[in-house]
């Protein structure tokens, strides 16, 4: 027999406490800005997403040598299945620039875009898409599919993939495994 509290509803469980990030932030030289710098303040984002226990991935957009959004995933903490970290950044973006046209401006993720990004990064008009690993589950930008082929439509992104691969991918592979685990804790 479960022992109810007055108001007939079970207690909630406890939440667990978010998942230790085991990886540093990058702290790359400002001197030298080059896709590695931008990806790298895009794995800090991430690292900044695994602290608020949300899948880790981080985004950053520069535009003429300048950073003008940066954001990570939110989709639990907000509720929101569009709060990813691209969106994020493009909205962040559009603002800053006072039009929806990102043209000349170059979008760094850490994961390839889903579905969703990867029309808005075509939507939005960026100049270039730059990931570090490719998602052959929901990326579309080559890895499942490819929204950049699409035979009629009038915009390219020119695309550069697996800047800082491996430290983007250990993050978000250690990031599933730790959540697995605490999920499972048995096996
Ligand atoms: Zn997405």
């Amino acid at each position: 027999m479960v022992d109810l509290p007055a108001n007939g509803r079970s207690a909630p469980a406890p939440q667990p406490a978010p998942p230790d990030c085991p990886f540093e932030k990058q702290y790359p030289s400002q001197l030298h800005r080059d896709d590695a710098f931008y990806m790298a303040l895009a794995y800090n984002l991430a690292i900044d997403a695994w602290r608020k226990d949300e899948v880790p991935v981080g985004a950053v957009i520069e535009y003429g040598g300048e950073v003008i959004a940066s954001a990570h995933n939110t989709v639990d903490s907000s509720g929101d299945p569009t709060a990813h970290a691209e969106i994020l950044a493009l909205t962040q973006a559009s603002r800053h620039r006072g039009d929806w046209r990102l043209n000349g401006a170059t979008l760094y993720v850490t994961k390839e875009p889903c579905p969703m990004c990867s029309g808005a990064a075509i939507m939005s008009r960026l100049e270039r898409v730059v990931y570090a690993v490719s998602d052959p589950k929901m990326g579309c930008l080559g890895g499942a599919a490819d929204l950049n082929q699409l035979p009629r439509s009038n915009h390219r992104l020119t695309l550069t993939t697996g800047v800082m691969e491996r430290e983007c991918r250990d993050l978000l592979q250690a990031f599933f495994r730790l959540k697995r685990a605490r999920e499972n804790p048995d096996g």
